[in-house]
Formats: C-alpha cells, structure tokens, sequence
C-alpha cells in the first residue's frame, strides 16, 4: 500500500475512533489507533492533531487540564467529531472530505449546490449531509 493511501486509512480511523470514544486528546487518540487492528506505523501526537486540524469532520470540543508527574500543569485540546453534523456511523461517509476518500467512493462523490463541496450525497440530495443539519 502506498504511504499516501495508507496515511488517508489513518484519517478515517482516527475520525472513527472520535466518533466511537468521544472527546479525545490528540494522545488519546495515539492510544487507540495502536490498538486498532491493522495500524503498524502509530504517527506522533503532533502529526495526528494536524490531520485532525484538516479534517472537517473534526473539530475542537473543549481543553483537558494535564498535570505530568513532575506536577506541572498544561492544557490539552479535545477534539472530537462535529457532533451537530454527524449522529450516527453512517454519516461519516456522507461528510468524509474528498481528500480522504478511498477511489470507490470517490467515483459516488458529487458537488454540493449549496456549498460547492464533493461528497456523496444521501439519498440522491442536492445538498451534502453538513448543509442539511447546519441549516
Ligand atoms: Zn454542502
């Protein structure tokens, strides 16, 4: 598998893995992906909150006070899905941004009317699954 194809597998999985655990750190996130079947390469805390930063699908939730265990305290951000757009598994794929689509999906993809962005349309709408619940 190519690097650039197994990097948009680990876009999706970390979108899953928010969708199924809820608001998460970036090293939360690291966590889980090791876990998942089928991830060899784990990418960095700073790598994974910069592909959760181009995703639309993710957004910031809220911070996580961190103490470290020389007690000094920081923030952490949470990200999680756009819980306003997506509320079940099966609206991931109606908002997965073009970039991260596999070649299948991207044959299904069409335009929005309403926003001008690609993705598969539910149920044959004119406008993508993001502009019917953000209206
Ligand atoms: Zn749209």
């Amino acid at each position: 598998m190519s690097r650039n194809n197994n990097n948009k597998r680990k876009r999706r999985a970390i979108v899953e893995i928010l969708f199924e655990h809820g608001p998460c750190t970036r090293e939360e996130v690291a966590a889980h992906l090791s876990n998942r079947r089928g991830v060899r390469h784990v990418p960095s805390p700073n790598s994974i909150s910069a592909l959760m930063s181009k995703n639309p699908q993710t957004i910031i939730v809220g911070k996580q006070k961190v103490e470290s265990t020389n007690g000094e305290k920081s923030f952490h951000m949470l990200f999680d899905v756009d819980r306003e757009v997506i509320k079940e598994i099966s609206d991931l794929i109606h908002t997965r941004p073009i970039s991260i689509m596999t070649p299948k999906e991207k044959k299904l993809a069409v335009q929005c009317k309403s926003c001008g962005c690609t993705r598969i349309m539910p149920d044959q709408a004119t406008k993508c699954l993001t502009c019917q619940r953000k209206s």
